[in-house]
């Protein structure tokens, strides 16, 4: 109370005071008593206002218009304002005849000293104070407050009385439902069973008929709140909720301020409407709702006329209509409503801050690491794909290069091919004289003749294998891998070099363990060449003069994980200062040689991650072991 005191005191004019001080030096020096002066004493006094409430002091929606009045007559009232708050408990009883006792009650406590204004807070309180206007101080002005239209005695009403009304308008509200929730089919009414509530469950199914065909409408009026909530959270599709009122339910129970409606708000599954602003911050989607502060600022402007000294039915207040529409923002999102839906100039409250607001910091962080890592990872696959296309490109070069020396190792080989061609072709020739002078006979030997024919067919399928093998080296193919057998891969080298080491009396063999697998990953042109190189180089290896054994072996075997082709010969083996120089491009120590040979075969078996090593033979010659891993 001291706080609201100095609050009103301190509007006094400064003019005021200082007549008063005046005053009061005047009458001292006259040797007058200092009386309470008439107005002085009147003004001093707190103006008392008694204030009634319907069903308590924390009932909703009553307790927060109450608030908004007493918060609105202290910053308007020039007097000190005493607010004497009763409530009215009858309101939660269905019976009217225990009322009597409280209005004795009111009386003996105003006794002698009526109260400066009355104001009632709520539809029961009005009715209340109506009911016992002529025994509560008729003298004494009241405002009925907070009340609903329908729920003022306009025909009781004196000269002494102000209303300060509101008007629901249910259709508007169920409409506001249907417009933000088109899909929705039912609306279930949660209201209790007071006689209060019970008056306006009856209002709400009279006005609603007109909205029956479009939507159907579920009443909770008779039931306890527990089953209400069990109700409520298993509601069909396209349901919504309305809260009406839920002061007392039909079992009895009391419900004041918010529980209730969180109660219900935490087990629907349906989103709840309400046309009381005093339910809006939580629970409710929101519409248009009656405005707290204007109902409050009204009031208190009706009441301080009236302590004024305005006649009580000269202020005229026009009944409050719901202001507009407001929504939570929170619950739209909950219920996945689009602001779209919204009536125009409707506002949305609760927006919560976005991400970028809340963790504005932090997103930039983040957006900057992105940043940096895409940066990182579009670089590494720059890089990634340049060295791709370098690796490509290595293994075209390669694949020209081997080309050109396969050219220049058959070139050795051409005497030993035209031997190859000549044998098979000579033969053919002979043959096909022969027959030709057998047919010219008189009676020519036909079994005969069909041997010769045979003998043809025989050396032209040698002669054309001869030139397939040769074409197949000689191809000029890119460098390409499949999964080969090795043992075949070599074999078929072999059958090529086999002339060339007889033309030098060079002893050939080749050994290949039928019972190992030797399944590679490998382009097999190159892996030929690779042997072909080694086993030309095994028999330039061993000169035409050296004496003893003249022998060139080619083994391929199986060593762990690999596949190993060994190739060793007699000849005079490799210098050990060269063993390390043996593979580098245009080493050698030929008179005609490029030296290019083994620099190929190695970037050849690199190409197949497999490695080549070179060594000497501790009875003579050299030994090459080529090792690729198999194929798994
Ligand atoms: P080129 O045959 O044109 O000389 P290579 O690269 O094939 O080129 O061989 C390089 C050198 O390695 C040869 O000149 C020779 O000195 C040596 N070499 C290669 N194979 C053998 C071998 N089986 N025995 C002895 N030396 C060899």
């Amino acid at each position: 109370m001291s706080g609201r005191n100095s609050i009103a005191s301190s509007k006094r004019p400064v003019a005021e005071i200082a007549l008063l001080f005046l005053a009061l030096v005047l009458w001292s020096s006259l040797g007058l008593a200092p009386v309470d002066a008439a107005g002085e004493g009147s003004r001093r006094e707190p103006k008392r206002v008694l204030l009634l409430h319907s069903f308590g002091r924390d009932f909703l929606p009553w307790s927060e218009y109450a608030r908004s009045i007493k918060l609105k007559l202290e910053q308007g009232s020039p007097w000190l304002l005493d607010i004497q708050e009763h409530t009215l408990l009858t309101a939660r009883l269905t019976r009217l005849d225990t009322e009597g006792p409280f209005v004795e009650y009111l009386r003996s406590i105003y006794q002698g000293r009526p109260p400066d204004i009355i104001m009632s807070v709520g539809g029961p309180a009005a009715g209340f104070v109506q009911r016992h206007r002529s025994d509560l101080f008729s003298d004494v002005p009241m405002v009925l407050t907070t009340v609903e239209e329908r729920l003022i005695d306009r025909a009781r009403l004196t000269e002494q009385d102000t209303v300060v009304s509101v008007r629901n308008d249910f259709v508007a509200a169920f409409r506001n439902v249907l417009q933000v929730l088109p899909e929705t089919r039912t609306i279930a009414l949660v209201i209790g069973a007071s006689t209060l509530e019970k008056f306006w469950l009856d209002e709400v199914k009279k006005e609603v008929r007109p909205l029956e065909d479009r939507v159907s409408f579920v009443w909770y009026g008779d039931l306890p709140f527990d089953e209400i909530l069990k109700r409520a959270s298993s509601l069909s599709p396209n349901t919504a909720l309305f809260w009406g009122l839920m002061s007392v339910d039909a079992a009895g129970a009391v419900h004041d301020g918010e529980s209730a409606l969180h109660r219900l708000r935490a087990v629907a599954n349906a989103p709840i409407f309400c046309f009381e602003e005093s339910f809006f911050g939580s629970d409710i989607v929101g519409g248009p709702m009656h405005s707290i502060p204007e109902l409050g600022r009204k009031t208190a402007e009706a009441a301080l006329r009236i302590l004024g000294g305005e006649k009580p039915a000269d202020v005229k207040i026009e009944p409050i209509e719901y202001a507009a529409p407001k929504y939570d923002w929170r619950e739209l999102q909950r219920w996945g409503i689009s602001e779209s839906n919204l009536p125009e100039g409707s506002e949305v409250l609760f927006r919560e801050p976005g991400v970028w607001e809340k963790y504005r910091w932090q997103v930039a962080l983040i957006a900057a690491v992105i940043l940096i890592q895409a940066g990182l990872i579009s670089g590494l696959l720059h890089e990634r794909s340049a060295r791709r296309l370098a690796e490509v490109e290595s293994r075209q070069r390669l694949a020209e290069l081997a080309h050109v020396n396969r050219y220049s190792a058959v070139g050795e080989l051409t005497a030993s091919i035209a031997h190859e061609l000549n044998q098979p072709l000579g033969s053919i020739l002979t043959n096909t004289e022969t027959a030709e002078l057998m047919l010219k006979g008189s009676s020519p030997d036909l079994r005969e003749i069909r041997e010769i024919l045979a003998d043809i067919r025989r050396d032209d399928q040698r002669a054309s294998e001869v030139i397939r093998r040769l074409r197949s080296v000689l191809k000029k193919a890119p460098f390409e891998v499949r999964e080969i057998e090795l043992k075949e891969t070599v074999r078929e080298v072999m059958g090529f070099v086999a002339d060339v080491a007889v033309g030098r009396d060079i002893e050939l063999s080749f050994y290949a363990p039928p019972e190992a697998d030797l399944h590679v990953m490998g382009d097999p042109i190159q892996l030929q060449q690779v042997v072909l190189n080694l086993i030309l180089n095994a028999l330039d290896a061993i000169s035409e003069a050296q004496a003893g054994k003249r022998e060139v072996s080619v083994i391929t075997a199986r060593s762990g994980n690999f596949a190993e082709i060994r190739v060793g010969d007699t000849g005079a083996g490799i210098a050990v200062a060269d063993l390390k120089t043996i593979f580098d491009p245009f080493f050698t120590t030929k008179p005609e040689g490029m030296g290019m040979g083994l620099a190929i075969v190695r970037t050849i078996v690199e190409a197949h991650h497999g490695t080549i090593s070179a060594e000497n033979q501790p009875f003579g010659g050299a030994l090459f072991t080529v090792r690729l891993p198999l194929a798994s």
